[in-house]
């Protein structure tokens, strides 16, 4: 290894809560980057800058007339960041947020998701800024074509593929194919968008695919590494933060495996039971209360409080940032797994990593998602309709070859390491900074990426 990784950036900006760490989306997605390639050799600079940038950005301004009669100017985006291994795939979603920054972070982090878990996608990612809790279906609806007929011909079945994300959804997806089919008359354009109803070629095990990846990476890594002597789920002791989508279905997985879960959560609070939540009875609650807090027979925590609570497995589900340097060295689990997007700072991810705490990447665990819109895509291609068995046993297949990858490759790279660690200490000079699971699955995605551009050859 000649050059050092690079360590997380420190900064005022959120010296709050005592945090303080440089967490701009952007930034961390490049911090990543930097500390993984370090550990990659015989890759030329030019070749690696061009896999930072983005191969196209669109930036959209168009008129939607609103229910009311006003007219309203909305902005739009959609980043292709990489399509060496096949067409873009990512999400569309709707929010106030919503910047060129956000999405190019975002179309970043699906690069590498794709090519992990070895789906032949590239990354991409899109979005409208817009507050869609004030927004008629209608207004959405005009929204949605409107955007889709000003994107044109920048997606396609073969070029770029959207699907849902934040505050879009089926619904989303299908004015979505409808647009894009009407101005595509005459073939199949099914698989423009993955994420659509059954009935208009959805897949079968998409609306729980993320939850089920986490479950099956996390059985790999047990069966593969073991925590705290545990090989499996069964009597182990887990935590998940989020009641939503993933969380909720992982919670389930995860005690149909036999698992304890301890303690759940939602934006309102958490709830914690040594014993085991009554899963059923809490997701009826949250159905008739909207949140899991006030459970009969449950003990009511703070989010901060559950993120703390000794358990085998953390699995936070919920929001990015949530383990940052001003809590990870209270985070008692022994196994983190990143079920949402980001919730590890790279802070953290250090801080955890020296006190022998993995943290199951997020490139990873919630890659089951896009691998089964993958599915779809093929479905829609082919004709065909997959029952749920076998939708299932692909995506653990797929799951498990992905987690052996990052194991196998963190092995060899923690070996390498610890030779030069040595070779230092007898030097004088110490540099430790152990490296982590997420730096080994981004080595895996990036030169991935990186060998099949040099098998294509840089055009002209
Ligand atoms: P969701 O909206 O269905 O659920 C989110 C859950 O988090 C809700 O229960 C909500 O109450 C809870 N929550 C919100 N704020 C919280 C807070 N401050 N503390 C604790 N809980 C809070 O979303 P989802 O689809 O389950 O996605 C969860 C995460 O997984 C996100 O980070 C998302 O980007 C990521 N992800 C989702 C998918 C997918 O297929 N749904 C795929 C990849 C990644």
């Amino acid at each position: 290894m000649e050059q050092k990784p690079p360590m997380p950036a420190q900064t005022q900006q959120l010296a709050i809560n005592g945090i303080s760490e440089d967490l701009d989306p952007a930034h961390l997605a490049r911090f990543q980057f930097e500390r993984a390639i370090t550990y990659l050799e015989g890759f030329k600079k030019g070749l690696i800058d061009s896999l930072v940038a983005p191969r196209r950005t669109i930036e959209l301004c168009f008129p939607v007339e609103m229910e009311d009669g006003s007219v309203q100017t909305f902005r739009g985006y959609r980043v292709l960041h990489n399509r060496v291994l096949g067409p873009g795939k990512g999400g569309i979603r709707y929010h106030p947020d919503v910047d060129k920054e956000e999405v190019t972070a975002l179309a970043t982090l699906m690069t590498w998701k794709c090519a992990l878990i070895d789906i032949p996608f590239g990354g991409a990612k899109g979005g409208v800024s817009c507050n869609p809790k004030t927004l008629t279906q209608t207004e959405l609806r005009r929204i949605t074509r409107r955007f889709i007929t000003e994107l044109g011909d920048n997606i396609g079945p073969s070029t770029d593929i959207p699907a849902p994300d934040m505050y879009t959804d089926e619904q989303t997806m299908s004015w979505i194919y409808d647009t894009y089919d009407v101005l595509h008359p005459g073939r199949n354009n099914l698989p423009v968008v993955t994420g659509k109803p059954l009935d208009l070629g959805g897949s079968l095990g998409r609306p729980e695919a993320t939850g089920r990846g986490c479950l099956y990476a996390t059985m790999r890594y047990l069966e593969r590494e073991g925590v705290g002597g545990r090989s499996s789920l069964e009597g182990a002791s887990v935590v998940v933060q989020g009641f939503g989508n993933v969380g909720l279905t992982a919670a389930f997985l995860f005690r149909e495996q036999g698992a304890n879960i301890v303690a759940i959560s939602d934006s309102k609070g958490g709830i914690y039971h040594e014993g085991g939540i009554d899963l059923d009875a809490a997701r009826a609650f949250k159905q008739q209360h909207g949140t899991v807090v006030g459970l009969p027979d449950s003990l009511t925590i703070t989010n901060e409080e559950l993120l703390e609570l000794e358990c085998d497995i953390l699995v936070p589900a919920a929001l990015g940032q949530q383990i940052h340097s001003g809590n990870a060295h209270r985070v008692k689990a022994k196994l983190v797994v990143e079920a949402a997007n980001g919730p590890v700072t790279p802070a953290a991810d250090d801080i955890l990593t020296s006190r022998d705490v993995p943290v199951l990447p997020d490139i990873l665990v919630n890659a089951g998602g896009v691998t089964v819109s993958y599915f779809e895509w093929v479905q829609n291609y082919s004709n065909e309709r997959w029952d749920l068995e076998v939708v299932n046993a692909k995506l653990q297949h797929k799951m498990f070859e992905g987690t052996d990858l990052v194991l196998t490759r963190w092995r060899s790279m923690r070996e390498a390491e610890e030779k030069s660690f040595a070779a230092e200490s007898e030097s004088g000079e110490i540099y430790n900074v152990p490296i982590n699971l997420r730096t080994a699955a981004l080595a895996v995605a990036i030169a991935r990426i990186a060998n099949v551009t040099l098998e294509r050859g840089i055009w002209p």
